[in-house]
């Protein structure tokens, strides 16, 4: 727990017993408007949270609560964190799921009590303005330390209009806004596809839950909406920017009233929006995310998931246009082949792909410097990352202007990464190399820039080497070597000496004037370092508001070209993630696929790239497998034993598919995919205890839902339909389900079971055929081959497993018993539990494995240990171990 000693300890003016002091009062009327965000107060160098707010603070931030004063008779919780280093703890409060309203002193405390002269209060209880200036909540930050370089960060709004749903979705960070529409049921899938950080809601909105953040209705107004929208861009009708509905122009304003609210009346960085269309994407919903893994592994952490093992960008925007492809991977053929054009382009061009790497690599995040900056909320450092990000996009220009026979997206991007020529030159000449983050202390423009600016750090300069030669003057004056001259905050500049040479300078005509004793140290003044230091600062002061306009400046003019600089960095996104897909496809052998109108997926050789390169960590061989769905084929039905590798199959498939559609090339030999509208992915029997769903529950839900959805177009994966419950309800419903994919949905499907049973249906469903993962049983032990064949699976294998999974013998002994005894009534008499009667009990059996162990615990017993020479016990255990390996199962 960290404590900040150094405070000095205020009385805070949290009053005694009795009526609330004027701070107090102030404090609790920030507090109602902040409502349920934490408040941090500023009190000097602090900002402080009393109350409540300081019992959660302080509990997030494992920092020490203590109390100040009294309200109503009790004494007021508090703790604080240090102004200058806030930031790192909003980080973990945003993380923690908080929201804070930032409250600012907004006048000096000099102007303070010049309010309370004119107003005819007592000065000197003069009480500092303040005022809540920003709300920090997760979808509305833009510091470079709150957020995730490779990660977008998404503020949603929900706005249900009639029997249709609008959303707006905007990444404040780089000013992206997105606007559509949706049914209500799906709602969810959207919602999962957006992964957002933050989702606001009208507050008489039905399923509103804690997760949701709930506005007042009248935000929500699709009119107000249109308005905003049009003010922003400055245009007189939205349809040169898109097809705009009603439910998206009131999510739209719902979204912009929440910024406003946030940013207290600043509005952040927002480009014109972009109306997402619905059929332009590969339909996923929630569950088939999750299933898959796609950016997040089941334990919700990056690591194990698709991205992270795809993902080799060079920057944290290519990263998240990565993250975004993967999300919403597209559903049109002609988009999907200029993807996949681009990344053939440099998988073809080694040295091309290295050398624009290599520069990609230096090149700062200009989207989010950008919108730091249209926020109000840049720095100095933020503008070299936009001078710097420029120019590295105008060298990526210059080297992809050379390469001959360049792919239609890559020379569309080739546009936007020119033509800030002017920007970049007066950037350039007007900032130092590395400008600091801190504005306020200057010290950012370059000589040369500004002559009279020049001239003031000339004349400080001037100034400082004229205080070092006072220095040396009064030394040799006082004849005090250790005379020194230091500069602190609160005095400026002072003349210093040790105590016993304190009395010299004392003296009425030494010239010096007495300003402090120390414990050890006298300080004095002087006329002339007065009047140097008095250049100093005034020079130094002219400096700063010299720097200072300049920056404002330089910033107008990066938001004069803001929609063309954000062109540049989408454009550097998108090459970045061209170029690094073509490097995952070198170094995992991976092949361009062909992409085809028509409801196929002939895959080669196929692979499935997270389990691949977990098995090559461990030094172990993926086996590769083909996959051909057709017309007339287009329902495996696949069996095998546990462990056989059928889950990884299906989702391989599944897996490559979709980072075809997503511009990808495919981690197999070669690939024939037809575009898929929908893509599905369901494992049987997944809990979701946490939504209040049993397992059977939630396999039937889903179920249920790609029965109602899938079309022709669809590719479903079905692994293991009907496990949760009773053998026969199990069966049943996995063999109806799977007529209803075949007669119905006419869909492309992978169905894994482990009901042998399913395998008539390929009697009467003729573009159904069955397949079986290998296994082979070698001296007594099951051998996994991970190898897909034609034909149905001879056995499960189940007991096998178990016994490689270390289920006891005696258990597997009674389980063989029992299994031996269904397959026989199944035989004899068609049920399946006919012929279990006369089976004895597992005590019973358990007794008769004992009888036999007691035997070759007989033979232990037997020996006589002392009277063995060492080669006889040798062979003594050679004979041993030969009983025991007759008597295994
Ligand atoms: P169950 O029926 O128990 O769900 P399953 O048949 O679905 O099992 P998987 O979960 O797909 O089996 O695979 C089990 C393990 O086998 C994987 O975690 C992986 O380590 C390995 N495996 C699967 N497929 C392959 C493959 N093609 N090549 C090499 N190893 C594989």
């Amino acid at each position: 727990m960290r404590r900040f000693p150094n405070r000095a300890a205020p009385s805070y003016g949290m009053g005694m017993a009795g009526k609330p002091t004027p701070m107090m009062e102030q404090y609790l009327a920030l507090k109602r408007e902040a409502g349920d965000a934490l408040l941090f107060y500023r009190m000097g160098d602090f900002f402080e949270l009393f109350f409540d707010d300081a019992r959660i603070a302080a509990g997030v931030l494992d920092i020490a609560l203590t109390s100040r004063g009294e309200h109503g008779g009790e004494p007021v919780p508090m703790c604080g964190v240090p102004v200058h280093s806030a930031e790192g703890y909003l980080a973990r409060l945003i993380k923690g799921g908080c929201r804070v309203a930032i409250a600012e002193q907004t006048e000096t405390p000099d102007e303070a009590k010049e309010r309370a002269k004119r107003e005819g209060k007592p000065v000197s209880k003069a009480l500092v303005a303040r005022d809540i200036v920003r709300f920090v909540t997760a979808g509305t930050l833009t510091e470079e330390a709150l957020l995730e370089p490779r990660r977008a960060n998404l503020l949603v709004a929900i706005a249900p209009v009639r029997d249709a749903i609008g959303l707006a979705s905007c990444d404040i960070s780089t000013g992206r806004m997105e606007l559509e529409e949706c049914a209500p049921d799906r709602l969810d899938a959207a919602l999962a596809r957006l992964g957002a950080s933050e989702v606001v809601a009208p507050e008489d909105w039905e399923p509103n839950s804690e997760d949701v953040i709930a506005r007042p209705r009248a935000d929500f107004r699709s009119e107000d909406g249109e308005a905003r929208l049009k003010d922003l861009h400055g245009v007189a009708t939205l349809d040169g920017l898109g097809d705009f509905t009603r439910p998206m122009l009131a999510a739209a304003g719902g979204l912009i009233a929440y910024l406003d609210h946030a940013g207290r009346g600043q509005l952040p960085f927002l480009l014109p929006p972009v109306a997402r269309g619905s059929g332009a994407h590969l339909a996923m919903d929630a569950a088939t995310r999750t299933s898959l893994e796609i950016l997040a592994a089941q334990n919700g952490g990056r690591e194990g998931s698709l991205i992270a093992c795809v993902d080799r960008c060079a920057t944290g925007a290519g990263a998240r246009q990565l993250a975004e492809d993967l999300s919403a991977p597209l559903a049109d053929l002609g988009a999907v082949e200029e993807r996949l054009a681009a990344v053939h382009h440099f998988h073809a061009d080694p040295l091309l792909r290295a050398d624009l790497r290599a520069i990609l690599r230096q090149a700062p995040d200009i989207g989010r410097a950008l919108g730091r900056i249209v926020a109000g909320r840049g720095s100095p450092r933020d503008l070299g990352q936009i001078r710097d990000g420029l120019s590295e996009a105008r060298r990526v220009r210059d080297m992809l202007s050379q390469s001959a026979d360049l792919p239609p997206l890559l020379e569309r991007m080739l546009g936007a990464l020119g033509g800030h020529g002017a920007l970049v030159d007066h950037l350039s000449r007007a900032l130092v190399p590395s400008p600091p983050t801190e504005r306020s202390q200057g010290g950012f423009i370059a000589e040369g820039y500004d002559h009279a600016l020049d001239a003031l750090r000339e004349t400080s300069g001037n100034a400082r080497r004229a205080i070092a030669a006072l220095e040396a003057k009064y030394r040799e004056e006082t004849e005090t070597a250790s005379l020194k001259i230091k500069h602190n905050k609160v005095l400026g500049y002072f003349i210093e000496v040790p105590t016993k040479h304190g009395d010299k300078l004392m003296a009425p005509d030494s010239g010096f004037a007495h300003r402090q004793t120390m414990a050890g140290a006298v300080r004095f003044n002087s006329v002339g370092l007065h009047e140097e230091a008095s250049r100093i600062a005034e020079a130094g002061a002219h400096a700063l508001a010299a720097e200072d306009a300049h920056f404002e400046q330089l910033v107008g003019e990066v938001c004069t070209d803001r929609e063309a600089i954000a062109a540049t960095a989408a454009a550097l996104a998108r090459i970045d993630v061209s170029a690094a897909l073509a490097e995952r496809a070198v170094e995992g052998d991976w092949s361009r696929p062909e992409m085809l109108d028509e409801p196929c997926l002939e895959v080669t050789g196929g692979r499935h790239p997270v389990v691949e390169q977990a098995l090559a960590k461990a030094g172990e061989r993926f086996v590769a497998n083909d996959c051909t769905l057709g017309q007339d084929d287009r329902l495996w039905l696949i069996g095998g034993p546990n462990m056989g590798g059928k889950s990884t199959f299906l989702r391989q498939n599944a897996l490559i598919m979709l980072l075809a559609q997503a511009g990808s090339f495919v981690p197999a030999t070669s690939a024939r995919i037809g575009l898929a509208d929908r893509l599905f992915s369901r494992v049987g029997a997944s809990d979701n205890l946490a939504r209040g769903r049993s397992t059977f529950m939630v396999e039937m839900v889903e179920t249920a839902a790609i029965l109602s959805q899938a079309t022709d177009r669809s590719f479903v994966i079905l692994d293991e339909v009907g496990r949760g419950t009773s053998t026969y309800d199990g069966m049943a419903l996995a063999w109806a389900v799977v007529e209803a994919v075949h007669e119905q949905l006419a869909c492309r499907c992978l169905f894994a079971t482990h009901y042998h049973e399913l395998s008539r249906l390929a009697d009467t469903c003729d573009a159904l055929s069955l397949h079986h993962v290998r296994a082979r049983e070698w001296k007594g032990d099951l051998v996994l081959l991970h190898e897909l064949a034609k034909g149905a699976a001879d056995r499960s294998y189940g007991l096998s497993v178990a016994k490689l999974a270390g289920v006891p013998a005696p258990v597997i002994k009674r389980a063989k018993a029992v299994l031996d005894k269904l397959e026989k009534g199944r035989a004899e008499t068609g049920g399946l539990a006919a012929g279990l009667g006369d089976l004895p009990l597992f005590a019973a059996s358990v007794e008769a494995a004992g009888e036999q162990d007691d035997g070759l615990g007989a033979l232990i017993d037997a020996i006589d240990v002392d009277a063995l020479s060492p080669r006889e016990a040798l062979e003594k255990l050679y004979e041993l171990k030969a009983q025991a390996a007759e008597r295994k199962v």
